[in-house]
């Protein structure tokens, strides 16, 4: 048990707190310590993304995205190495995930969807006419900035994705194939255009309707559903949403329609606004050949600085704010995906009471010290789940717990969490003053 807040730099970044962890990356909010600039850092090991003879593409799509500056596109300023780790630079976008507003307030009005559906098509269009797919549009990539604008993260990243076969089946390394287009599921070599268009229209749909479209308990009722694109628009979707819908979702990816047809669409051209932006201007490339060529004499090291002592008062103070309660409770506007909470009860105790409180749930557990890592059973939506955990020593008989989904589908999520803090009530420590507070 050590407390938070030990330094670690690399390069001119100073890591901060873990943002989200993805299927084979974690991503840590930095700081340049030249200019006090903002980040975000995705940090990959070397051994799980370039087993695969992909480097050339990877590099290709790396060097594409450093060029490209788009309003709609999460930026990638720099990449880095060290010898077991590639660390990406990127945009740092602080509103959350959009799908973070389904979770709270439920679907959206068609006209609000349709401004988030014509920024994607926006940031799809343009990647893909400077040859950079996407290959895993879903929610969790799909970032809203201060100001409410729509970036799309992890353009040309998925090479690094890791896919899983089992069973036959295609498993995309994280979370569910349910934006995954079917000529992807059967995985007949596809072009990577159209099954773009696919997830686009699958995101489309739930923003409208707060569901998905297909959505079964099982892989295989999934797949079929998904390759025989059998699903039911809601009422209150107009007639042209629906019309674009079908027009998207249609199995065959030769007669699916394309983005400049979209671009065509009544339904979409409405109060349609086409971004404007400036391409980049003189971008170095240096970085990326550096880390791709292998050469040993550009590697970064983690560099962890002298602990930062934090007293008991201070983090005391910085957990009382939260409890298990507020974890889908908006803060400025929005949802958190973490929270933390104090307890008075021995570690041991909190461990063992987390783990009764997840297995129930079917949540498979591993201990590591102080940590714990909640996974999901595999069948099933709610089998991608994941949740991470740690308790840190304040003082000799007070503990903080720290919590934070680190898979998963948002909107199961939300569920799973409602049983489980109900099991945790009799370990959270609630002093007067707290409770008073809320
Ligand atoms: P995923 O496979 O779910 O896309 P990622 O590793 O890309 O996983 O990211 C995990 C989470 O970290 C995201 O769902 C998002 O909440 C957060 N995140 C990713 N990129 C950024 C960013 N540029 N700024 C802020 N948060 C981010
Ligand atoms: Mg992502």
């Amino acid at each position: 048990m050590s407390a938070p807040g030990s330094r670690t730099r690399v390069g001119k970044y100073e890591l901060g707190k873990t943002l989200g962890e993805g299927s084979f990356a974690k991503v840590k909010f930095a700081r340049d310590v030249q200019t006090g600039d903002a980040v975000a850092i995705k940090i990959l090991h070397k051994d799980q993304v370039l087993r695969h003879k992909m480097v050339e593409q990877i590099k290709r799509e790396i060097s594409t995205m450093k060029l490209i500056k788009h309003p709609n596109v999460v930026q990638l300023y720099e990449v880095m190495a060290s010898k077991t780790k590639i660390y990406m630079v990127v945009e740092f976008v602080d509103g959350g995930e959009l799908f973070d507003k389904i979770v709270s307030s439920g679907r959206l009005k068609e006209e609000e969807a349709r401004r988030y559906f014509q920024q994607i098509i926006n940031a799809v269009d343009y990647c893909h006419s400077r040859g950079v797919y996407h290959r895993d549009l879903k929610p969790e990539n799909l970032l809203l900035d201060s100001y409410g604008v729509l970036k799309v993260s992890d353009f040309g990243l998925s090479a690094f994705a890791p896919q899983i076969k089992e069973d036959g089946l295609l498993h995309t390394a994280c979370g569910t194939p349910n934006y995954v287009a079917p000529e992807v599921l059967n995985d007949k070599g596809y072009d990577g255009k159209a099954s773009d268009v696919w997830s686009c229209g699958v995101i489309l749909f739930v923003l409208m309707a707060g569901y998905l479209p297909f959505d079964e308990p099982g892989l295989p009722a999934l797949y079929k559903k998904i390759c025989q694109a059998n699903f039911v628009c809601p009422s209150w979707f107009s007639a042209g949403a629906k019309k674009l819908i079908k027009r998207i979702l249609d199995p065959n990816p030769n007669m699916r329609i394309t983005i400049p047809e979209i671009l065509e669409d009544e339904w979409f051209k409405k109060n349609y606004k086409p971004p404007s932006f400036e391409h980049g201007e003189d971008v170095s490339l240096d970085d990326v050949d550096a880390v791709f060529n292998d050469s040993e004499e550009h590697l970064v090291t983690e560099k962890k600085e002298k602990p930062e002592s934090m007293n008991a008062f201070a983090l005391i103070s910085r957990s009382q704010g939260f409890n298990l309660g507020n974890l889908f409770e908006k803060q400025n506007g929005v949802v958190r995906r973490e929270t933390s909470f104090s307890s008075k009860c021995p570690p041991n105790e909190i461990m063992s009471k987390i783990e009764e409180a997840a297995r129930p749930l079917g949540f498979s557990v591993r201990k590591h010290n102080y940590k714990m890592k909640l996974q999901g059973g595999k069948t099933g939506r709610k089998g991608h789940l994941s949740v991470a955990t740690e308790v840190f020593e304040v003082a000799p008989s007070l503990h903080m717990v720290e919590l934070r989904k680190t898979g998963g589908d948002t909107l199961e999520f939300h569920k799973f969490y409602k049983s489980f803090s109900s099991g945790l009530k009799d370990v959270v420590w609630k002093s007067e003053a707290i409770t008073e507070e809320k």
